[in-house]
């Protein structure tokens, strides 16, 4: 399974695929999967003692420090999207996309600036950056009510995998995909494919519920 595409690039979870910086040696991560998608992720923090293991909420910032954030709960669901507007606005091949309640994303420092970038169709899509690096930290689409937190800006980047691949239409054709991760060439149905307990924070925020 392509865990590991040839250039590197690890699009799975793989907890030890890179030493952990020395601040958060103390980190280790771990998930619970009780379906293909929609595991809880949680950073388990250890004790003093060095036993038990705490748990904590995913954070995160910019380059320089000067933004911080923290989730305070697990994704609705994590994107890898190879679409071609991402791929320019990071310069890379795709991007890792935490969906969260945009009020589950607690600011700790910081206020990042939205800016609005141009995507294909002539729409708008608002990134929030760093006001002094620069570093985009998430951004917005159609709903307002989720952000898409940029799991790169994550201190522990490796503590998410995505659940799904989006606009492999676009993918660079050096990236290999899993085939345990479903994988679609644009995009795909949200109430085929999250789990029910995301569904459900869904209709909270749409008010359908
Ligand atoms: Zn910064
Ligand atoms: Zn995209």
């Amino acid at each position: 399974m392509g865990l590991r595409s040839p250039l590197g690039v690890d699009v799975r979870r793989h907890p030890r695929a890179r030493p952990l910086a020395s601040r958060r040696s103390q980190v280790r991560v771990h998930s619970r999967r009780s379906r293909g998608i929609g595991r809880e992720i949680e950073c388990g923090i250890r004790s003093p003692s060095g036993g038990e293991i705490l748990n904590a909420p995913l954070e995160g910032g910019c380059a320089c420090g000067a933004v911080r954030y923290r989730l305070t709960s697990d994704p609705l669901i994590v994107h890898c999207c190879h679409c071609l507007n991402c791929q320019r606005q990071t310069g890379s091949a795709f991007v890792i996309n935490i969906l969260i309640e945009t009020d589950r994303v607690e600011l700790l420092a910081g206020e990042p600036q939205p800016v609005s970038v141009p995507r294909s169709g002539g729409k708008k899509q608002k990134i929030w950056r760093c006001p002094t690096c620069q570093t985009a930290v998430f951004s917005e689409y159609t709903r307002l009510q989720i952000r898409f937190v940029r799991a790169g800006t994550l201190d522990e980047p490796a503590a998410v995998a995505p659940d799904v691949h989006i606009f492999t239409r676009s993918k660079v054709p050096w990236v290999t995909l899993p085939d345990s991760v479903p994988a679609f060439e644009v995009y795909y149905d949200t109430k085929k494919l999250w789990p029910a307990a995301s569904l459900e924070r869904l209709d909270v925020l749409t008010g359908a519920k």
